[in-house]
């Protein structure tokens, strides 16, 4: 085993503290990555306060993952030592299901293996990036390209992705109007990647002082979830609506901005459900849809489309001893756009 320490949540809801752990072994299919980076998603605090039920304590959170390789095992192909590379939202999965043998791991039969929080056939639980080392299988390891940097990569490998795999799934592009709703860290990632694909993008966002970012951004138009009159001019507007909102409000009303045979597609998880009216939906072929993160290769082609196009995560970089203050900050919208730990920090 491998002594290694990090920021843990001993219990829902309680303060990340200091805290000392063991990684495996690296095995023959083992990549060990000495982490410089990972960003703070909305789902490490969903996690952390055991929102969604199911965590597992003590909790090292973090799986938007950039490092460099330490150490490989003796059978592995496609890494060498001081490569830099990424970790995700996940680091297994059971490879034979016909989920996983078409490269959609996040939709794996058996339940994909969470970063942190999971179990792995150890028994033991995972622990995720806000740490210093992690011990990772090839399989699961992407390759960051060297157009990005480490601290703006790093919210790709969940931010990115989560917003890239339905956008490609669904086929938005150049003549598509789609909305993007609350312009967080994925909301502003899903803006600039929306517009690499030559999409026109609305931001939907209940904060005034978002409309500067969103049109710098790329946003042709930002309106205001907070003034009915947004749910009267947008009317029957949008071809996509990507709902990015992390706490509970009300899809129906967004669902009337669609297009006859329009689609709103949620990736935010608030913490309690919302009643749908059927009308709404019957009456123009509309769909609601949701997607969760996107597979190995995916994710990888995510990197290499952000490189081509020159997109990074908008970032805060923090020493890790601020952590609980930039979860506070999160909760009030107040970041711009991601805070990303800098891995250096953590003694
Ligand atoms: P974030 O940075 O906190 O952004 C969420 C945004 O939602 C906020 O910036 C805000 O935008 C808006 N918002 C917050 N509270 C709201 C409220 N009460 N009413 C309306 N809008 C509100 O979070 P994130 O990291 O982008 O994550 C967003 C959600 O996606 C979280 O629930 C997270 O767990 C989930 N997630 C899902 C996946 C997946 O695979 N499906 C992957 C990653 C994350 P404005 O200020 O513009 O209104
Ligand atoms: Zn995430
Ligand atoms: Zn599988």
């Amino acid at each position: 085993m491998l002594a290694t320490r990090g920021y843990a949540a001993m219990t829902a809801k309680a303060a990340l503290q200091p805290f000392s752990f063991e990684r495996r072994k690296v095995g023959p299919q083992d990549v060990l990555i000495t982490i410089t980076h990972c960003g703070i998603c909305h789902s490490d605090i969903h996690q952390a306060r055991d929102e969604w039920g199911g965590s597992i304590f003590p909790m090292v959170p973090g799986h938007e993952i950039v490092g460099t390789v330490a150490q490989v095992g003796s059978g592995v192909k496609h890494f060498k030592t001081n490569d830099r590379v990424g970790v995700g939202c996940f680091v297994d999965s059971c490879r034979s299901c016909p989920a996983c043998r078409e490269g959609s791991e996040q939709y794996c039969e058996a339940g994909m293996l969470l970063t942190y929080s999971g179990r792995g056939k150890d028994g033991q639980p995972t622990q995720g990036g806000y740490s210093a080392q992690i011990v990772v299988d090839e399989n699961y390891v992407l390759r960051i390209p060297s157009a990005l940097s480490s601290a703006g990569a790093a919210p790709l490998l969940c931010a990115g992705i989560t917003t890239y795999s339905p956008l490609r799934h669904w086929g938005v592009g150049k003549y598509h109007k789609l909305a993007v709703v609350g312009l967080g860290g994925l909301g502003h990632i899903a803006v600039k990647i929306a517009r690499a694909m030559g999409t026109e993008v609305t931001v939907l966002s209940t904060s005034e002082l978002k409309r500067d970012d969103a049109k710098r951004l790329g946003a042709g138009d930002f309106a205001l979830t907070s003034l009915p009159e947004t749910f009267t001019r947008l009317q029957r507007r949008f071809d996509f609506i990507l709902d990015t909102v992390s706490a509970p409000h009300n899809y129906n009303d967004y669902v009337n901005l669609l297009k006859t045979d329009g689609t709103m597609i949620l990736v935010g998880v608030p913490d309690k459900p919302t009643l749908l009216e059927p009308f709404p939906l019957i009456l123009h072929r509309r769909r609601i849809a949701g997607s969760v993160i996107g597979g190995i290769r995916e994710t990888q082609a995510m990197l290499d489309f952000c490189a081509t196009h020159s997109i990074e995560s908008d970032i805060e970089v923090i020493p890790i001893q601020q952590v609980n203050e930039a979860y506070e900050r999160v909760l009030k919208g107040d970041v711009r756009f991601r805070f990303v730990i800098d891995l250096g920090s953590l003694k």
